[in-house]
């Protein structure tokens, strides 16, 4: 059947086919971070989802090309600027750094493009013009420019595609100039941003004055020129399908920027809110952690990023620190079941596919994702398979030791204790239990090039050390090798050496 997902634009569950019409090309566009401060773990549930959406996608075949924006100008960003006195660039530089840096903790692959916003300011003006142009967006006596929901109604134009709004309680030509505002208070919005005392430094020139674009117009830019007027997959948390999303359909369609017949974007993904004691985890609340937290308590990138792939993406689900262990425990589980596997297969190597592996492991794990990246069930398979193959290895350990039994050696002679039951000599046999590990070993790479949680087997490493191998298994992934070697030599200096190995990278004490 393929790929099935819920389209919040449609509200229904669709098969996936790409614009391409050899079904093979996708793009793939998800709102990223605004550079104000450290990224919190409701965040990286986002980013996590979208990593798991761009893996899968890798997976079944398709040719990604995944886009993440820096939102390195708006509103909060501004307030912050103007309290610590820094420079916009420099400001938001820590903060980009600070991000990427976790991304490369939790594993995720890095998006192949990510735009910062203020390199993209000469594009925003061009759409806005567009606009202006068709007569949906005007020049507001402050020099603002804004988006008249009225006009693009009038144009046969659907404002209210993600979300049901009510337009008779709403009040139409009223203008909200916040980046951020409420469903009952949908105005006209602001695409660009006059400039203010408040806003220091921060401004560009435009045919309206200077000033700084809205946030919306932002992402409505940044996909434009790198994905085209019309692509196939947009992402983002549940809380920006209004006004965000909103308000980038209503501005690039309404620029007629999408291909003729085709909507600005074919398929809306929304992720649940990660939640703390029942309220969405956030910055106003004060009731987050940040990855760095959850990393100087002594936690891993695979165990956080192991815990937010847990639940369903469009599940909300609370965040403990209890939680938290549980991961630890499960992924103990896993390792434990992977270094067993490791032991039978030896020195054997495969990475083809094994047909009893495909039916046991990859088939059902494929069948889960397949229906609206359905990940519990998806973790369920990996653990009966595991329970399995915990059962397999205890069995072959007993015909180990029956093999080197003395009194059935005595009864049988030691090639008679070997063939028991079998019929085989113990060298064959234990070549057939190679082959057949490391043919689950490559199954599990492959769930695991979904999966992303890693091949950390080996020595008993220190959170700290674990979570510099990660990162140096994701910088090896985005083929970063000067970042890698430098990884490397960190990790030399604290007394670890790694060895990189078809089977994955394994951590030594020195
Ligand atoms: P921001 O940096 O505030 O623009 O947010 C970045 C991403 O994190 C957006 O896609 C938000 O929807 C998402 N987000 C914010 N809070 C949470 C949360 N508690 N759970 C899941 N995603 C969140
Ligand atoms: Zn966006």
């Amino acid at each position: 059947m393929g790929l099935r997902i819920f389209n919040t634009l449609t509200r229904s569950t669709e098969t996936f086919t790409p614009l391409d019409p050899d079904g093979k090309r996708v793009g793939m566009y998800c709102c990223g971070p605004t550079v104000y401060d450290f990224a919190h773990v409701g965040n990286w549930r986002t980013f996590v989802f979208a990593d798991l959406v761009r893996r899968y996608l890798t997976f079944r075949g398709y040719d990604v090309k995944h886009v993440m924006n820096i939102t390195d100008v708006e509103d909060k960003i501004i307030r912050r600027v103007r309290e610590t006195g820094e420079s916009l660039k420099d400001f938001t530089g820590k903060y980009t750094a600070a991000f990427l840096e976790d991304l490369g903790t939790l594993n995720c692959l890095p998006p192949h493009d990510l735009p910062r916003a203020t390199d993209y300011i000469p594009t925003m003006i061009e759409l806005i013009e567009k606009l202006i142009s068709r007569g949906i967006a005007y020049k507001a006596p402050d020099g603002s420019v804004y988006f008249s929901i009225e006009k693009y109604r009038g144009c046969g134009c659907t404002y209210g595609q993600l979300v049901k709004l009510n337009f008779e309680e709403m009040r139409v030509g009223k203008r909200v100039s916040s980046d951020e505002y409420a469903k009952d208070s949908a105005a006209d919005f602001a695409l660009w941003k006059a400039r203010v005392p408040e806003d220091g430094n921060v401004f560009w020139p435009s045919p309206w004055g200077e000033g700084r674009p809205g946030w919306h117009i932002e992402c409505s830019a940044m996909s434009w020129k790198l994905l085209g007027g019309s692509f196939d997959l947009h992402l983002g948390g549940e809380d920006l399908a209004f006004p965000h999303h909103e308000d980038e359909i209503a501005q690039s369609e309404g620029a007629e920027l999408n291909l003729p017949g085709q909507r600005f974007v074919k398929h809306w993904m929304h992720g649940a809110h990660l939640l703390v004691e029942g309220k969405k985890m956030s910055k106003s609340l004060g009731n987050y952690f940040t990855l760095r937290d959850l990393i100087a308590k002594g936690f891993t990138g695979r165990e956080i990023r192991y815990l937010l792939m847990t639940a369903h993406y469009r599940e909300t689900f609370n965040f403990t620190l209890e939680n938290l262990l549980g991961a630890r425990t499960a992924l103990a589980r896993i390792d434990e079941c992977i270094r067993k596997l490791r032991e039978l297969a030896g020195s054997e190597f495969t990475d083809d596919d094994d047909e009893l592996e495909c039916i046991n492991l990859v088939h059902p794990f494929t069948e889960a994702l397949d229906e609206d990246l359905n990940i519990s069930r998806a973790w369920a398979m990996v653990f009966e398979w595991i329970r399995e193959k915990n059962l397999w290895y205890s069995s072959e350990q007993f015909h180990e030791w029956r093999a080197a039994d003395p009194p059935t050696i005595k009864a049988l002679g030691s090639e008679g204790a070997a063939r028991l039951h079998t019929g085989k000599s113990l060298t064959e046999q234990r070549l057939i239990r190679s082959r057949k590990a490391a043919a689950a070993l490559a199954a599990w790479d492959k769930v695991n090039s979904v999966l992303g949680i890693g091949t950390v087997v080996g020595a008993e490493a220190p959170a700290e050390i674990v979570a510099l191998l990660e990162a140096r298994i994701s910088a090896r992934t985005a083929k970063d090798f000067k970042r890698s070697d430098e990884i490397r030599d960190e990790l030399k200096s604290k007394g670890w050496v790694v060895e990189d190995s078809p089977k994955g990278a394994k951590l030594k004490k020195l």
